[in-house]
């Protein structure tokens, strides 16, 4: 068996060893490898697109944008400059984007603001991430900004807090759904506004079409939920989203961190953001922040309890080397990251993008935990996958790698039934789009219905849905077929 150079080289730059300091030289003993005779392999070369993964993007890549064409290195990596150049408001967008991009996409741009339940938060980083030639393809685009053009209209199904997390609310900021663990939301900012944000019934300042429950980051509220959690025997596991940690100031993440951790049947405790896929600079430059979290890591681990980071990454156009070089920081100083995506139509909902994205993670040392079916929110619904489409792309993740870098794909079961393996309903009917599950773990006794995307559906299906008339048959139609017919149905 022959290789080409173009292959040997291949070789040679995949066995080097990663980047880190200390790094043990390898180049003795990679050339007696290349004096061996090379056995027949079993397998095609690989080319280099297969493991294009392990390249991010480095250089001054937001230097392509005229407003930022100045920006040095030293100021695109400092959270502060950052943060004065986020986007908030459509008009400063429409600025942004004057000569970068069409008039037409700007005129949609300002019409789906109109029209959207979410604010804007745009970082100068997600900013030069953008295909501006091809805003209305590119994956970051579609999660953040959106449009009027596309809009589809809402699944008659939908509600705004597809979740029923306020029924699980025994105190404001705590959802206490499942057995051993709880959700804390401290704050109801982000350093980015997602469009599919499941919390859009919460997260953010009220926007004309949403009037949002307030979560103020007021210590007082948060001592409730601390006073029901150390009530709770049962809690040991809490989940601290929001809103979003990266927006906690270090003294915050430390009393939040302290509190938990003294309650002594805690024993784990995720710190979540979105952060790091958004503003990846502010590991490495927001000290103070960065210290805060590893020291809750160590403080945990001191006392034998777990604390780690859970983010979000949709899509590799998110990671670049400012990105890299952040998730090596935590991971030398021992923070282990777990990422959680949304399955998005245009950002990673094809075997090719997701196995890319999982690959990327894992190379970073990021565990792709979950991927979750895309909740039924309103104004999104161009966004979501069918669950068929999710299998699928299920089927073609499982075995591309390590088991434990293999994401669960769930949905998250509309009415409050918590996380489903996205492939364990009791029926689904890819015709009319209605999975059916059972969540015994949260109620026995109920049944909770996740409903396609009408334009996923068949011709026939999306016939169904259009008179309003037959629609209740549908679904008691499932729920027969389901042979569970004597439970109840969520909301
Ligand atoms: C997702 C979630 C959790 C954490 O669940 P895991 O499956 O352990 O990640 C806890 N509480 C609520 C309400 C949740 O939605
Ligand atoms: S960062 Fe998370 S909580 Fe905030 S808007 Fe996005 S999805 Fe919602």
């Amino acid at each position: 068996m022959n290789y080409s150079t173009d292959e040997i080289s291949l070789m040679k730059e995949a066995s080097k060893v990663a980047d880190l300091p200390n790094k043990i030289s390898n180049t003795d003993s990679m050339e007696a490898l290349a004096e061996m005779e090379i056995p027949d392999p079993n397998k095609q070369m690989v080319s280099a697109r297969d493991i294009n993964h392990r390249k991010f993007q480095g250089g001054a890549f937001w230097q392509h944008i005229p407003a930022f064409k100045d920006v040095t290195e030293e100021e695109f990596l400092d959270t502060k400059w950052q943060n004065k150049n986020t986007i908030h408001k459509i008009g400063k967008l429409q600025e942004f984007l004057i000569g970068l991009t069409s008039e037409e996409f700007i005129k949609d741009a300002v019409k789906g603001m109109d029209e959207a339940p979410m604010n804007l938060r745009l970082s100068p980083y997600i900013l030069s991430r953008i295909d501006w030639n091809d805003p209305y393809n590119d994956p970051l685009r579609i999660q953040f900004i959106p449009l009027g053009a596309s809009r589809e209209p809402d699944h008659p199904r939908l509600t705004l807090d597809s979740l029923s997390e306020q029924d699980d609310s025994p105190v404001s900021g705590l959802v206490h759904r499942y057995f051993d663990k709880a959700l804390f939301l401290p704050l109801d900012v982000c350093p980015v506004y997602c469009r599919f944000c499941t919390r859009s019934y919460a997260i953010g300042s009220d926007t004309d079409s949403v009037e949002k429950v307030s979560f103020k980051p007021v210590p007082d509220n948060w001592n409730k939920a601390f006073a029901y959690i150390a009530s709770r025997p049962e809690i040991e596991d809490i989940v601290v989203s929001g809103g979003d940690a990266y927006m906690l100031v270090p003294n915050r993440i430390r009393q939040i961190g302290e509190m938990l951790l003294n309650i002594p049947h805690i024993r784990r405790i995720r710190f979540a953001t979105k952060g790091p896929a958004v503003m990846p600079m502010k590991i490495l430059t927001d000290t103070e922040w960065t210290e805060a979290l590893i020291d809750m890591v160590d403080l945990g681990r001191s006392m034998g309890k777990e604390v780690v980071l859970h983010t979000h990454f949709n899509s590799a156009n998110e990671i670049t080397n400012i990105t890299k070089d952040a998730m090596d920081l935590l991971f030398k100083r021992g923070v282990t990251v777990r990422n959680q995506s949304v399955m998005i139509r245009g950002v990673n909902d094809t075997a090719e993008e997701m196995i890319h994205l999982v690959r990327k993670l894992s190379y970073m040392n990021v565990q792709p935990y979950y991927v979750y079916q895309h909740d039924m929110v309103k104004g999104t619904e161009e966004m979501r996958t069918s669950v068929a489409q999710t299998q699928e792309i299920e089927r073609s993740v499982r075995g591309v790698t390590a088991g434990f870098n293999t994401p669960l794909f769930v949905t998250d079961a509309p009415g409050g039934g918590g996380k489903r393996d996205v492939h364990s309903y009791d029926y689904y009917d890819k015709v009319t789009g209605i999975s059916v599950y059972r969540s015994p773990s949260v109620d026995e006794d109920k049944l909770y219905l996740y409903f396609d995307p009408i334009s996923s559906l068949p011709i026939e299906g999306q016939k169904m849905w259009e008179d309003e008339s037959v629609h209740e048959d549908l679904i008691q139609n499932a729920i027969k077929a389901s042979g569970f017919a004597h439970l109840t149905m969520a909301v």
